[in-house]
Formats: C-alpha cells, sequence, structure tokens
C-alpha cells in the first residue's frame, strides 16, 4: 500500500502529477544563490499573473509555510492596527481568523454564521453602514468546512460601495474559481501551494496590491509573518529574508507551468466539476445526499451526508484499502458528514474507480 499510488480526496495536500514530483528531484540549490533568487522571482509572477486583467497591479511574495502561515501574515501586514477588521465567518476558516485577529491583539468584529448558511451580509451592510472604525473587512472564498463557494460578488460590492478593502482567504480556491480583484475591492489574498495549483506543502503566497505594498506601512507584530518584508527583498532580487522551502519551490514552478499549458483556471474549474458531478451521481444512485445544495458548492470540494448507520470510519477505512483517501467533517459536522475533494492529478479512471468503490460500499 505504501508506494502504491494513493489519490487523496480530501483538501490538500494533493496527488501530484508525475512531472511535479519529477521537478522536486533537481540538484541541490542554496536559497541564497542568484538561480533561486531567479526561480523565486518567476514564480511570484506566475502566481500574480494566473489571474489577469485587474486595472490595479498586484505582487506575489512567498513564504515558507502552510496556508494558515498566508493567512495569518495577511492579516497581520494588513489589518490595521487602529482600526477595526470585521470578518464574515461562516465555518471553520473564518472563525480562525477571528482568533488570529484576537492572537495579535486587534480590534475585530466577527459577523458569524451557522456553518450551513451563507454569509449574513444584511448584517455585514448595517455594519458598515453604522461604524466607521471598519477599516477592513476579511472573508473566505471557498469555506472548506462545508465545500461552499461564499458569494463574494455581493460582499464584493459591499466592500466597494463603503471604500472597505477586501483581505481574502482563497487558500482552497485560488487557481480554480473566479477572483475578481477589482469588482469585490481586494486588496489582498492569501493561497497556498499544495491546493488547487497542485504543489507540494511548504509555500504559501499573498498576493497584495503593489501600491499598497509600497507607499503604506506594515501593520505588523510579528517579524516572520510580515509580507512588507518578503516583498521588499523578492521584488526588487529575488531574494528572501529567511530560508525558502526550495523543493518546494521546484515544484511549485513546475505546477504552476502545467496550470498554465493546461488552460488556467478556467479549465481546472471545469475538471474540477466535472470529476464533482461523476461522484454525485454515484452518491445519489446510493441515497447519499448532498449536505448542501448542490448550486451552493464550489468546483473543488463537495460535502455528503452519512447515512443512517454508517460511521465515517467504516468508509474512510474501506474507501482507503481501495487507494483513496476521503476527509472526514470538522467540529460538530465531524460524526455527519464526509468530505471529497476534486483536486490534484485524478485522472477519468481513477474516478471511475471509485465510483465502483462507492457502489461496494453503499450497494
Ligand atoms: C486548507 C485551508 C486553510 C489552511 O491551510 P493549511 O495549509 O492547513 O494551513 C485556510 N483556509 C482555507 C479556506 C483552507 O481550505
Amino acid at each position: 500500500m505504501t508506494d502504491a499510488r494513493m489519490i487523496l480526496l480530501n483538501p490538500g495536500p494533493v496527488t501530484l502529477t508525475d512531472r511535479v514530483r519529477k521537478a522536486m528531484s533537481r540538484a541541490d540549490w542554496c536559497h541564497r544563490e542568484p538561480e533561486f533568487a531567479a526561480l523565486s522571482k518567476d514564480v511570484n509572477r506566475r502566481l500574480a499573473n494566473l489571474y489577469p486583467g485587474s486595472r490595479r497591479e498586484f505582487a506575489a511574495v512567498s513564504m515558507t509555510g502552510s496556508g494558515t502561515c498566508a493567512v495569518e501574515a495577511m492579516l497581520s501586514s494588513l489589518a490595521p492596527r487602529d482600526g477595526v477588521t470585521m470578518i464574515v465567518a461562516n465555518g471553520v476558516y473564518g472563525e480562525r481568523m477571528a482568533g488570529m485577529l484576537d492572537a495579535q491583539g486587534k480590534r475585530s468584529i466577527c459577523v458569524q454564521s451557522e456553518w450551513l448558511e451563507p454569509m449574513a451580509l444584511a448584517e455585514v451592510e448595517k455594519h458598515l453602514e453604522e461604524e466607521p472604525a471598519i477599516a477592513a473587512v476579511a472573508a473566505v472564498h471557498h469555506e472548506t468546512t462545508t465545500g461552499r463557494l461564499n458569494d463574494m460578488n455581493a460582499l464584493g460590492r459591499l466592500c466597494k460601495a463603503h471604500g472597505c478593502p477586501l483581505l481574502l482567504d482563497a487558500v482552497s480556491s485560488f487557481g480554480a474559481e473566479e477572483i475578481l480583484f477589482d469588482e469585490w475591492n481586494v486588496q489582498a489574498l492569501a493561497g497556498t501551494a499544495n491546493k488547487c495549483l497542485h504543489g507540494v506543502p511548504g509555500i504559501c503566497f499573498v498576493i497584495v496590491d503593489r501600491e499598497v505594498l509600497e507607499r503604506s506601512q506594515s501593520q505588523a507584530n510579528s517579524v516572520y509573518l510580515d509580507v512588507f518584508r518578503y516583498f521588499k527583498t523578492q521584488d526588487d532580487d529575488g531574494y528572501s529574508p529567511f530560508t525558502q522551502a526550495v523543493q518546494a519551490a521546484f515544484a511549485l514552478q513546475e505546477a504552476l507551468i502545467e496550470l498554465e499549458e493546461s488552460g488556467g483556471w478556467r479549465e481546472r474549474r471545469s475538471r474540477y466539476r466535472s470529476i464533482a458531478h461523476s461522484i454525485q451521481d454515484t452518491a445519489a444512485s446510493h441515497r447519499v445526499d448532498t449536505l448542501l445544495a448542490p448550486q451552493e458548492y464550489s468546483s473543488v470540494l463537495w460535502s455528503y451526508v452519512l447515512p443512517e448507520g454508517v460511521a465515517y470510519p467504516e468508509l474512510h477505512d474501506s474507501l482507503k484499502r481501495e487507494g483513496f483517501v476521503i476527509y472526514a467533517g470538522q467540529g460538530h459536522l465531524g460524526s455527519r458528514i464526509f468530505r471529497i475533494a476534486h483536486m490534484g492529478d485524478i485522472r477519468d479512471s481513477d474516478v471511475e474507480r471509485f465510483q465502483a468503490a462507492l457502489t461496494s460500499f453503499f450497494g
């Protein structure tokens, strides 16, 4: 089992393509040599250009860490020290951002919904109208807790109307869902290498309005989690203030080239959607229901209700014996749901085998 091809249907890390895996076994490079600095600049440029067409110019900085590192660095550097950040939460990751701002000692309000509900936009609007101290809004694009793709068009419109910059956790959407930087008033977003981009864990990144990086003061109360510090050196000559995950950078560069060659985020979204629908067809044929209505989901991950009498570990272990790793629910959803992500090198034949494995379990 350990060396056989394992299909990861969890929300990152992902099943790698052969070419990304090979990229990691290049010669050993030092992160303080010019060849790595050039690679680093190339990776940042590709990240910033994956969504072209914004009227403003954006710059990417990359850091060694997981997705949480990017989110925390974004909030550390850009959530104002002397203002209030409003967090809009409907799951684990929104609530985690509230915890980060608490830990940073910054003022915040959290507009929280039940995990199965959409963002509470009426409440968001009321706060924006009544509280001039709100200087930034933070939200999660794709709430991986349930698979819900949050209505960023609506939230973004409110941010724009009130002149509030949006800080976006795009960790599980960047590379596979539409992101409208201007319409949503995005000031920065956080992402990671090992979800929709199909790289390996170790690198995360923050993409920021270049003008903010060039003209504003960092709000960071951390040395490591200060994107301004990374920007200063990475944007200049490609060097990084701290050791970078060299092999993860090899993998990310290759994964970004592969993504560009295969048609960019739009193609990736339609691939994920097609996998989602195939799996849902099979689930539905065994009366396994989705947790949300199908149109509420991202392309990236869907959640399913465990049928009466089925315990998650049983399902997980049975699928794992067939070479597939699925994902449990979090918190109070832990005993109620299972989740299936569609990221990574998942081939048609893998989908077919997975459908057969579901059928032999539920059938
Ligand atoms: C996965 C995820 C994170 C955290 O990423 P880690 O790599 O686990 O630190 C943050 N936000 C969202 C929306 C995610 O899906």
